[in-house]
């Protein structure tokens, strides 16, 4: 079995700054420091670091070989990502001394994938694999029902929430994940609350409260407690829980345990400053004392 990721890479480049500028001021930031990151990333590392076998279709820029080398080294399988014409999708993050910050995100290569590369690449697939995507890249649309048609459990993390993207993609998934807010946007926006969903299977999570599953079609609902922990920097909390949930499933894990691996994989994670570069592996998160 395997877990399929079409997904975002990004590079994102973190510049300490003495405040935050205003417009049309010029100023030096004191330091840089570059991460991988992109939810896609994010994912595909959480799961490979949860032991899944994980394959990555995306796309990077000339500029971003370093970015697939490292996914490389978390385990990730690498074949299906291409070399673009465009730049490797960045984030441009500024932080200032109190954690206040400033992003501004440039899609690039995530947006330019191919379908000709998507079909070759699912062609490997097998039935009964995972695939998942998040709305950060082009052709979730024609990835989901290729999927289906192939006989892959499809999951979609709808994150950044966009009600056009999800509509788009709804009807043909085994699997949602949805945070709090996205939750409540995906309810504005269309009238759905998450048991309602034409979805088998909805997760929402909603930090320190944890998590909640329903089961659409029997109307059940379970909820896990998040743990205890003394959170520093929440970021890549809900990707790692992501790719947990899907690296269990697909290692033959029944639901109810997959969701308890990752939440204690995501408090580990928030008490970690960073993202894809600090995502715990699997025998960190059996060990921790939680
Ligand atoms: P996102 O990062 O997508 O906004 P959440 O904030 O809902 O996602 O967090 C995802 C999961 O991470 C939660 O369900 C929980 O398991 C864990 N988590 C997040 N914040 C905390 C926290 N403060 N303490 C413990 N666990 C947390």
């Amino acid at each position: 079995m395997a877990v399929w990721n079409l997904g975002s890479i990004n590079a994102d480049m973190v510049y300490t700054v003495p405040h935050l500028p205003g417009p049309g001021e010029t100023l030096a930031a004191l330091e840089l420091n570059r991460f991988l990151g992109g939810k896609g990333a994010n994912m595909s590392v959480a799961a490979a670091r949860a032991a899944a076998h994980v394959r990555h279709i995306g796309a990077v820029g000339r500029d971003g070989t370093w970015a697939v080398e490292r996914l490389m080294e978390y385990g990730v399988d690498t074949r299906h990502i291409t070399v673009s014409e465009e730049q490797t999708g960045h984030a441009i993050i500024a932080v200032e001394p109190g954690g206040e910050n400033q992003i501004l995100i440039y899609p690039g290569a995530n947006r330019v994938l191919d379908m000709d590369r998507l079909n070759a690449a699912l062609s490997e697939a097998d039935a009964g694999d995972t695939l998942v995507l998040q709305n950060e890249t082009n052709l979730q649309k024609e990835a989901v029902q290729l999927a289906r048609r192939l006989g892959m459990r499809v999951a979609y993390a709808a994150a950044p929430f966009e009600v056009d993207a999800v509509n788009a993609v709804l009807p043909s998934l085994d699997l949602l994940f949805l945070n709090a807010v996205e939750a409540e946007q995906l309810r504005v926006e269309t009238g759905m609350s998450p048991e309602g969903l034409p979805v088998p299977e909805v997760i929402v999570t909603s930090g320190g409260e944890g998590a909640w599953y329903f089961d659409t079609k029997t109307g059940q609902s379970k909820h896990f407690p998040a743990h205890k922990v003394t959170a520093v920097d929440t970021t890549g909390a809900g990707d790692t829980f992501t790719g947990y949930v899907l690296a269990g499933l697909d290692r033959g894990l029944p639901m109810a345990q997959s969701i308890a691996q990752a939440m204690r994989a995501a408090a580990i994670m928030v008490t970690r400053h960073g993202t894809a570069d600090v995502i715990p592996d699997l025998k960190d998160v059996q060990d921790a004392a939680l």
